[in-house]
Formats: C-alpha cells, structure tokens, sequence
C-alpha cells in the first residue's frame, strides 16, 4: 500500500492509495477513538468493510445537482438525530461531489468533527479528496460556499475504478495531465496507481507549503483559467477535467506567444494532453469574448485576466494583456 503523508503540523494525515485500501478503516476510525460514524455514501453499502462501530448510513447522489447547502443541512441534522459527536466521525465515499458535501457537512458540524474521505472517482482520488479544500455550489456560481477542512485520513482504493466509465477517466486525466506541467514529470504511460501516486505527492506537497491557498498552491490551478470558462461556456457538458486538458494546451501556447517558452515545450503541451485520450482543441462555436468574460469573472482571478503559466522560472501566476488571449483563443 502506497502512502503519501500531507504534512500540515497537527493536523497531518495519510493518505493510502493501493488496491484494498478501504479495509484500512476500521483500524483508522479506532485510532481516532471514534465511538460511532455517519457514513456519506454514493456507493452500495457493500463496498465499505464493518467499521467496527455502530454507524448510521446516509446514501448519497454524485452530481453538481446535489452539491448544495440544503444537502449539508439534511446531512448535520442526521449526524444530530444519530447523537454524532465531535469525538466521532464522518465517512465519506463518493465522487468529488460526494466527498465535497460530506467534507462541509463534517467542517460546520459541531464546528468540525473528524472526516475520512474513500474517494472512488479518479479524479476524487487524485485531486478532490486531498488538501481540505470544501465546499458547495450556490445557483450564483460553483464551489461559492466552502470551508477549509483537512480529513483525518483519505483511503484511495483503486478497486473502486474498476467500475468508473470511460468518461470518468478522461475526467481524472485532465488533472493528471495538468501535473506534467507544474512538477510531477512524465507520467504517461504509467499504471493508473502510479499516477495517482505521483500526482497525489505533488498535491501533498503544494498543500502543505500553502494550505490557504494564497501562493504557491495556485499551480494546481494549471488550465483551470480557460478550463473553467469552457465548462461554463458548454453548460458543463464538458467534464471538468476534459475542460482542463484543452486549458492546459492553450496555457501552453499563452506561454508560447509571451517568449516565456519555446516551441518545443509549447508542442508538449498538445502531446501530453492528446496522450491522455483528451481533445486539445476548444469545441467549435464558442465565442471568445464569452470566454474572455467567463475567465475574467473567475473568483481565482484577483485581477484581470490571470494564468498559471510555465516559463523560465517554472510555473507562475502571470496577468495577461486581453489581446494576447484573444489572438491565442483564435488557433486553440
Ligand atoms: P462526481 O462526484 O459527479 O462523479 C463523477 C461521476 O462518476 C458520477 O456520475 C459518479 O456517480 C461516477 N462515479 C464515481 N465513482 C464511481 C465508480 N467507482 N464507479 C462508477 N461510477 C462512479 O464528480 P468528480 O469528477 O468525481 O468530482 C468533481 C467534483 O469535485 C466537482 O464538484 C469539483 O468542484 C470537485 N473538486 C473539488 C476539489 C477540492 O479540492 N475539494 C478539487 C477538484 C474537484
């Protein structure tokens, strides 16, 4: 079993990533002293192992739909009707989403109580699930409510993608693909296990520099500029990651037409994401100075229209005049 530690002071923890690393729970839950747990779940009930405490069942539905405050609401006043208390523990197991309401839920309750997270969406496990971040969405915008915090411990078990359609893959490969460019190195090719090792470390290691998120965690923001007004611009039929592989390819080609890059590493971009599977290029018909707006009203831009953009000095946050992204936009 792989582990890979957030180091975050007190608040550490692990996260084990390998085939059966669900049967890690029971132990993890008794050294948490735990004396009951509420299990968030979008799975059946037999995917998760006897937690060896009495527990309360709360089936779950993935999906943005049910990404709301109503849901953690109806989630905290179950916890209260059980007897939850801030010595027990909340279970999530889940897609993003899932593990996304749960985590709010277990940060608001009682004003926090221990959350372990069983991701079982490639790309929960190699981003969604790690690093505290919380949160819902409001009909205003995505992710607009949200707290930061950090599980006690986030068990990958790769058997769950047994079952994950081909789409979902693609999903999670758009942010393993990202991670190419901001530190993890070439993990095409590798098993799936590998690559979520990798992209879990250098996850791991962002967080811990910048648990707030107020400098260098932004890498991990690589593509979502341009990815995050695709998926708007499409009306989110395109998955978030597939949005942020061709984001991806064009932070390239922004980086390309500043001289921050050369060619070559421009063309890596393209290579890397079109060997993943994903689409390279933005779908036809959108209008760029629809995405010139969605991008500047992106809550991440502080100012204007910014990047994370490879260059010299590695990746960097960089502000953007608006012609150099409409002429690029024009061949993405
Ligand atoms: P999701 O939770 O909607 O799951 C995607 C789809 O995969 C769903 O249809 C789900 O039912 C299905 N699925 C999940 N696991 C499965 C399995 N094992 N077998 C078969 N089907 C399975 O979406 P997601 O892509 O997992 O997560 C996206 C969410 O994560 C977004 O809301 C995003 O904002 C959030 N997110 C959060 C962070 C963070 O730091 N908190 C980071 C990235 C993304």
């Amino acid at each position: 079993m792989n582990e890979v530690e957030v180091a975050l002071g007190d608040r550490s923890y692990s996260v084990h990533i390998g085939p059966g690393a669900r049967s890690l729970l029971p132990g993890i839950i008794a050294g948490l002293g735990a004396r009951r747990a509420a299990v968030v779940s979008a799975r059946p009930t037999g995917w998760l192992p006897d937690l060896g405490v009495p527990s309360l069942e709360l089936p779950f539905r993935d999906g943005e739909s049910d990404k709301r405050l109503t849901q953690v609401e109806r989630l905290c006043r179950r916890f209260a009707r059980f007897g939850l208390t801030r010595s027990d523990v909340v279970v999530s197991c889940g897609g993003g989403t899932t593990t996304d309401v749960a985590g709010l839920a277990a940060a608001l309750y009682h004003r926090g109580v221990p959350v372990v997270h069983l991701p079982t969406s490639l790309l929960a496990q190699v981003d969604a699930s790690v690093g505290g971040k919380t949160a819902v969405n409001l009909p205003e915008g995505k992710n607009l409510v949200g707290a930061f915090w950090q599980p006690s411990a986030v068990l990958c078990d790769t058997d769950f993608l047994d079952t994950l359609p081909r789409r979902e893959w693609l999903n999670g490969y758009g942010e393993i693909a990202r991670c190419h460019f901001i530190g993890a190195g070439d993990l095409r090719g590798l098993p799936a296990l590998d690559q979520i090792v990798a992209s879990v470390t250098l996850k791991a290691s962002l967080v811990s520099a910048d648990e707030h998120d107020r400098g260098l965690r932004h890498l991990l923001n690589y593509g979502h500029t341009l990815g995050h007004a695709l998926e708007r611009a499409t009306d989110f039929s395109l998955r978030h990651g597939e949005a942020v592989g061709i984001g991806t390819v064009f932070a390239g080609r922004l980086a390309g037409a500043l001289g921050r890059i050369g060619q070559a590493r421009v063309d890596e971009h393209g290579e890397v994401v079109a060997g993943y599977g994903l689409a390279t290029t933005i779908p036809a018909g959108l209008d760029p100075a629809r995405l010139v707006e969605l991008m500047r009203s992106d809550k991440k831009a502080l100012h204007g229209l910014s990047f994370v953009l490879d260059g010299p000095q590695g990746p960097e946050l960089v502000e953007v005049p608006e012609s150099v992204v409409l002429d690029t936009l024009a061949q993405t």
